[in-house]
């Protein structure tokens, strides 16, 4: 079976893993300092705060800037549930922008409409929490332009885009926001097993995730109320978490890091040489990359038109019994039950909705190879067109 997505660990990681286990630290060594600053300076950021999962740093992302009751937060409806719950774990409400199918990320001219009716009915969001789609950076240009209007703050959700680019600008470097979340799940970019990140440029920002992360707790004589009562002491000042990265992980994540720009080319390869071949048949539409983007391309995914659940369905399933893993990316969050017990409803974000309909995420990974590749092509235009036919 081709897996649809595939991590890419070789004998340099394997070493600064075992390595790591033979050091004097597991877990709060200087591995995880030494991945925070080269990830940083990858990104151009100044802080990187090294978590044990994107879901992690979207929770403190989200506290950092005083998310709670009382407060909105809004995201995109085309996303792993994460994006959408870290607003629910501060005790805020969520909401949802639909998106542009052509790219599956967040639709600036509905986010544009949304937010001045909001502004009217005094029901503004205090962030809103765009999601880098497959990999491509969402229109920051404009969200930062509407931020600066409406005074809301934003953490991308760039769990898909670590390596991406926009307007020459690294994804990651915070020049069109607060926060910007990276995930290292094995089917994302780079790994480190289970892991995360939070770069932010603002000081304060990095201050308060980095006490979020552990238990509320530090011995900075900068932060502590009292005078040390020795060499032992340290304050809890806030109410934090056991969300911290370990040394292996981060070990893994640095050794991964120095391989991310090769990755990205090689799945930039991987979507050309799709696109050529879907470039002449008339129903399988790849999405759009837009020419300010460079994609980190986590996902490829295709739109087939007008289909059925139940040809969706089963044309997922034939490709799986011909050994090509197929997928489906996302199922709008609004229309989970848990969404729907909180009154969201199917009919409330139509592109996401349909979008979920057509689409289809094919395998991709840095050693997929040409004739993977090809085989996979011929194989879904020749259920495509004998479904369309
Ligand atoms: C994977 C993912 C997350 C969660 O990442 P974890 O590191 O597994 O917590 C959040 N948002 C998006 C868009 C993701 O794809």
């Amino acid at each position: 079976m081709i897996p649809y997505g595939r991590q890419n660990i070789d004998d340099a990681d394997i070493d600064a893993v075992v390595k790591t286990l033979t050091s004097d630290w597991l877990t709060q060594g200087p591995r995880v300092p030494a991945f925070e600053s080269a990830l940083a300076s990858y990104c151009d950021a100044k802080f990187g705060i090294a978590v044990n999962s994107a879901t992690s740093a979207l929770h403190i992302a989200c506290l950092a800037l005083d998310v709670g009751a009382g407060d909105i937060v809004w995201t995109s409806p085309n996303s792993f549930v994460a994006s959408a719950n870290c607003a629910l774990y501060c005790g805020a409400s969520i909401d949802f922008v639909d998106i542009d199918i052509n790219t599956g990320n967040m639709c600036v001219d509905a986010l544009t409409i949304k937010l001045a009716e909001a502004d009217k009915k005094n029901c503004l969001p205090k962030v809103i929490i765009p999601v880098h789609f497959a990999g491509q950076p969402c229109d920051m240009v404009q969200i930062a332009k509407l931020a600066e209007q409406y005074q809301f703050k934003i953490i991308e959700d760039a769990s898909h885009a670590v390596g991406a680019k926009y307007l020459g600008s690294t994804v990651g470097s915070c020049q069109y926001s607060d926060i910007c979340v990276f995930s290292f799940h094995p089917v994302k970019i780079i790994t480190t097993m289970e892991g995360g990140m939070a770069m932010t440029n603002q000081q304060a920002l990095a201050d308060k995730m980095r006490l979020l992360r552990s238990h509320g707790v530090s011995n900075d004589p900068s932060v502590m109320r009292s005078k040390a009562h020795g060499p032992w002491y340290y304050e809890q000042v806030g109410l934090g978490f056991n969300y911290r990265m370990n040394d292996i992980e981060a070990a893994l994540g640095s050794s991964q890091l120095t391989k991310l720009d090769d990755f990205i080319a090689k799945r930039n390869a991987v979507a050309v040489r799709y696109s050529e071949r879907f470039a002449e048949n008339e129903w399988i539409t790849p999405l759009v990359v837009d020419d300010a983007a460079y994609s980190s391309f986590h996902l490829y995914i295709v739109r087939i038109p007008e289909l059925t659940q139940q040809q969706q369905s089963k044309l997922i399933e034939t490709l799986r019994d011909k050994g090509i893993f197929a997928h489906l990316h996302y199922i709008p969050i609004h229309i989970q039950p848990y969404y729907a017990d909180l009154g969201f409803k199917a009919g409330d974000l139509p592109n996401a909705e349909r979008y979920y309909c057509e689409a289809l995420t094919l395998p991709i990974f840095p050693n997929l190879t040409t004739s993977q590749i090809d085989f996979i092509a011929d194989t879904l235009i020749l259920l495509v067109n004998s479904l369309k036919r």
